[in-house]
């Protein structure tokens, strides 16, 4: 009783007596979530960024693996349009090269597919959208989860709560990767509003293998794998007598594999003959579904929640010309 009237207070307060805490409160921070939150501010709202994470990125974060910091999150290609690379370039500061450096000796990947990547791997394009937030005054919060939305039925606008902190907004601007829960739904509880979560399987191997790397980015090619990746480049172990390998895999099962896959490589001359081990290491990234129908069925529901694309990195290219106007560059 004491708690739903201090919520009513509560409720009073933050909807019908005053300001809101923020226009605009983003969830989740992969790179078009974090590039929507810029845009947002430049044209003037009140941004909160809210991230369930330690860090910013979502599946394009990097790790530290196999003693080797800054290393991309599984396998990444960023495709061939030429308007995203030039915005990433242009915009965000990133160094790009073809995926098969012209640089280094003739790697054998899919060419075409793969396209361009990051010079220092993804961790550039993270830490240079990370850089402009700063220089804003957006709030980003770290380690800060949205557990729960509660719409005001009355006007389009919301209270979103993170780690007993409750903040009032106009709109929630989502993913399809956001976990969400409402807590006035008409019929579901929240502790009945269950989210689904897909999971993504990695196999880091960090070999020594003094010759150059010989590919960048391929397809299946063995049991269990869907792609590799060859971060040698990506993460600076060029001329350091080593090389990390990242797989991704079918699943869990794979995990002790290790040798088995050097093996592999080495049949298929991917690797030195020579080559041996160091170390291996699993990282497994799980991503949240949104569930869209759960807010269809709230009154404001659609007016209060925006639903980014963002199924790949470029998708960005429906959202350039609007970023492009009101983003200003990264400037060191
Ligand atoms: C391992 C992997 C590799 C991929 N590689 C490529 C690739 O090479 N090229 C490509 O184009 N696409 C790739 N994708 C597709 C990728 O999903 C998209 O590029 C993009 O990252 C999706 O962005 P997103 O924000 O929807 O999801 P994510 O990138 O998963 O980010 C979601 C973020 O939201 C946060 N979050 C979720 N719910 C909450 C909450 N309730 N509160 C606070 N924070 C929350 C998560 O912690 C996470 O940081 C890859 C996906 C995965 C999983």
């Amino acid at each position: 009783m004491i708690r739903s009237l201090s919520f009513a207070i509560f409720l009073f307060v933050h909807l019908f007596a005053g300001a809101l805490d923020f226009d605009v409160v983003v969830v989740g921070t992969s790179p078009i979530s974090l590039l929507e939150a810029l845009y947002q501010h430049h044209t003037g709202k009140k941004v909160l960024i809210l991230e369930a994470a330690s860090e910013c990125g979502g599946a394009w974060k990097s790790i530290s693996v196999c003693g080797v910091k800054h290393a991309d999150l599984g396998c990444h290609q960023l495709g061939s349009d030429t308007r995203m690379i030039r915005f990433l370039k242009e915009t965000v500061g990133c160094e790009i090269i073809a995926m098969d450096h012209p640089d280094k000796p003739p790697i054998p990947s899919n060419l075409g597919v793969n396209g361009f990547y990051f010079v220092n791997g993804c961790y550039e394009m993270i830490r240079n959208i990370e850089k402009m937030i700063r220089q804003t005054d957006m709030v980003l919060l770290l380690n800060h989860p949205l557990e729960s939305v509660y719409i005001d039925p009355l006007e389009p606008q919301a209270i979103v709560s993170t780690r007993g902190l409750r903040y009032s907004t106009r709109k929630v601007i989502v993913t399809p990767c956001s976990e969400i829960k409402l807590e006035n739904h008409p019929t579901l509880p929240l502790d009945r509003q269950t989210t689904s979560k897909g999971k993504y399987y990695h196999l880091y191997m960090l070999i020594q293998d003094a010759t150059a790397p010989r590919f960048s980015y391929l397809t299946g090619r063995g049991e269990g794998v869907s792609r590799m990746m060859n971060l040698t480049h990506f993460v600076d172990l060029d001329n350091s007598g080593n090389q990390l390998i990242v797989l991704q895999l079918h699943g869990e099962r794979y995990f002790n594999d290790a040798h088995k896959y050097m093996d592999h490589l080495k049949k298929q001359q991917l690797i030195e003959e020579t080559a041996t081990l160091i170390q291996a290491e699993s990282h497994i990234y799980e991503q949240p579904y949104y569930n869209q129908s759960l807010v269809t069925q709230m009154p404001n529901g659609l007016q209060v929640f925006e639903l980014l694309q963002t199924g790949a990195i470029a998708s960005m290219g429906s959202y350039i010309s609007k970023w492009e106007q009101a983003i200003a560059p990264l400037t060191e």
